[in-house]
């Protein structure tokens, strides 16, 4: 345990001395979301010059972005929640199963105000540009619209995985009359839908969500689906105060479980052997996921679903069978089956209602892969057959994962290194938490990191990096960088993990996929994300540690 009392004479003496020049923080958090929290709660703690840069008006991240209708957590709320402060545990209540967006938000204002984290926080802080002053070791971090510069002697960042909406480019987008947006800049002020023809485009997990909510306001919603997706129901349900106080009791057993399982859930996979229990009691089975809450029918199914083409095939038409079921119109229910993938290799988005929303009299669905969007007219939409009117179009199309928010930030590390550049063609980096060329640089859920129910990684990732910074302060150490060699076998590992799973070649941002931005095309596969399960990525991260930040280098 490092002691703060030398880290700060080490941080004071610094000043003047071979470390370089005194800048104006020791760390800027890039991010006020739940990693970037966490991280200034622990270097507040620490004594330690840090300050959270924000680019939106408050905090929240993700929670404070996508706040349309049918918003909500797919993991449980008490695994979602910080595991960190015995006194938060105790006091906050989850009202759901699975929290609904604004409840959320208030939990992590109420994180916010409980420890004083806002007076560290800079809203609408946006970073432009960050460059790596290699004779005084420090950042220079420019701010956009006005540009003051900062200097920095660490960098955090915090800015989530899937915060950068991709827009469609569909021509005409501009001369739309009414209003349109994506989910992820859904307005702050309430939309009043009642009355209006409503338009989304997409059926990813954003849209699933979204669709059943807009159908029970708007007077008539049209959905343009390309690519169906596989989906299964939440099973939300409220929680009463005896049983948050169950789960309060058993909060050490829930985290325990957590670290244990592949994907950082309560939930994990059946090992009985697909091929071992007869077709009969595999039917019982799912029929019995298939009613359990959350991604019971994805993580806790066989582990030959995610890895043996026919056993997901045999489980995918189950799924298909009970979406039949609940479709009335036959035809439609064929058109909400996809065809292209199996269950469970895309991430599955849960659903309250979806399939049902198909059978209302005011729910449209547009088959875009027989008649695609053509162009967006001042009034509406027109595809290859038809003109429709609408008052409102939302564009559910994805995200930039993984890299696209360190892109929208021109990074320039030690000798002109371009991050940019570096990750044209994929993301490259150490333990998905620190990138060769990049000193004094640690991503907090940066690309390559275990693919989990993310507080569960962001916690270690949080607590990984304050180390390695203790340890800069306690051993006077100027930089440090991560090994070329150490980031390629990382690389080549989580690569390695894309041939293990059916996931691996999944026409999804997990692959890199995302039709609306260039050589993101299917096929060209990014590694956005290390496939091993989380207790192999936690305990490699750890070992690095233990034995001295191997692959790492200190100067
Ligand atoms: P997504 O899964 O990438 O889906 C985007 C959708 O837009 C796809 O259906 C895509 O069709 C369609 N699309 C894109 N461009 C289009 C175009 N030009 N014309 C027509 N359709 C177009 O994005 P998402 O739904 O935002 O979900 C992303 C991830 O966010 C999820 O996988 C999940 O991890 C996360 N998420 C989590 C929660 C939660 O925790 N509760 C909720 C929502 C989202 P194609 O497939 O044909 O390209």
């Amino acid at each position: 345990m490092v002691s703060v009392q030398r880290m700060e004479s080490t941080m004071s003496e610094r000043s003047g001395s071979s470390l370089g020049a005194q800048p104006d923080h020791e760390v800027v958090i890039i991010g006020a979301g739940v990693a970037g929290l966490y991280q200034i709660k622990r270097l507040v703690d620490m004594g330690v010059g840090a300050v959270v840069l924000e680019r939106d008006p408050d905090l929240g991240g993700t929670w404070y972005r996508n706040r349309y209708p049918g918003s909500r957590f797919d993991s449980e709320s008490y695994t979602y929640g910080y595991s960190w402060s015995q006194e938060l545990l105790d006091e906050w209540h989850w009202t759901e199963r699975f929290s609904p967006q604004p409840e959320t938000l208030r939990y992590l204002n109420f994180v916010a105000e409980k420890f004083d984290l806002r007076q560290h926080i800079r809203f609408n802080a946006a970073v432009e540009s960050m460059t790596f002053d290699d004779d005084e070791a420090i950042w220079r971090v420019k701010l956009s619209d006005g540009g003051e510069e900062l200097t920095t002697r660490f960098v955090v960042t915090a800015i989530g995985v899937l915060s950068v909406p991709t827009y469609p480019q569909i021509e005409g987008m501009d001369s739309f009359h009414g209003p349109s947006f994506h989910p992820f800049d859904w307005p702050t002020e309430p939309v009043d839908l009642a009355g209006k023809r409503v338009a989304v485009i997409g059926t990813g997990a954003t849209a699933i969500q979204l669709i059943p909510e807009v159908a029970k306001e708007a007077e008539h919603l049209t959905v343009f689906q390309r690519r169906p997706n596989w989906a299964a129901p939440l099973n939300n349900g409220l929680i009463s105060t005896e049983e948050m106080a169950d789960i309060r009791s058993r909060y050490d057993q829930i985290f325990e479980r957590c670290s244990q399982t592949a994907a950082g859930f309560e939930h994990d996979s059946d090992r009985r052997g697909f091929w071992k229990v007869p077709r009969e009691e595999r039917l019982e089975f799912w029929d019995s996921l298939y009613d359990g809450p959350g991604f019971g029918i994805w993580l806790q199914n066989f582990l030959e679903i995610f890895l043996d083409a026919e056993a997901n095939a045999e489980f995918s038409e189950y799924i298909a069978d009970r979406i039949r079921q609940r479709v009335d119109d036959p035809v439609l229910a064929e058109k909400l089956i996809p065809r292209d993938h199996g269950f469970g290799i895309q991430r599955v988005p849960l659903e309250t209602h979806y399939f049902e929303a198909y059978n209302r009299d005011n729910v449209t669905l547009v088959d875009a892969l027989e008649t695609p969007i053509e162009r967006i007219t001042p009034t509406g939409i027109q595809t290859a057959d038809a003109e429709y009117e609408f008052d409102l179009i939302v564009y559910a199309t994805g995200f930039d994962a993984f890299t696209g928010a360190f892109d929208q930030m021109d990074i320039v590390g030690s000798g002109g290194a371009k991050l940019a550049d570096k990750w044209a063609d994929g993301p490259k980096t150490y333990l998905g938490l620190l990138v060769n060329e990049f000193p004094n640089f640690v991503m907090l859920a940066g690309p390559q990191i275990a693919a989990t129910n993310f507080p569960r990684a962001i916690e270690p990732a949080v607590d990984w990096a304050t180390d390695l910074l203790a340890e800069m302060w306690e051993k006077g150490h100027r930089s440090f960088d991560a090994d070329a060699d150490a980031e390629q076998q990382w690389h080549d590992d989580v690569a390695a993990t894309y041939d293990l799973v059916l996931a691996g070649k999944a026409q999804s941002w997990i692959t890199g996929y995302n039709s609306n931005l260039e050589g993101h095309e299917y096929g060209k596969t990014r590694y956005n994300i290390y496939q091993g399960g989380a207790p192999r990525y936690m305990a490699r991260i750890r070992d690095v540690a233990n034995d001295g930040y191997q692959g790492v280098h200190f100067t």
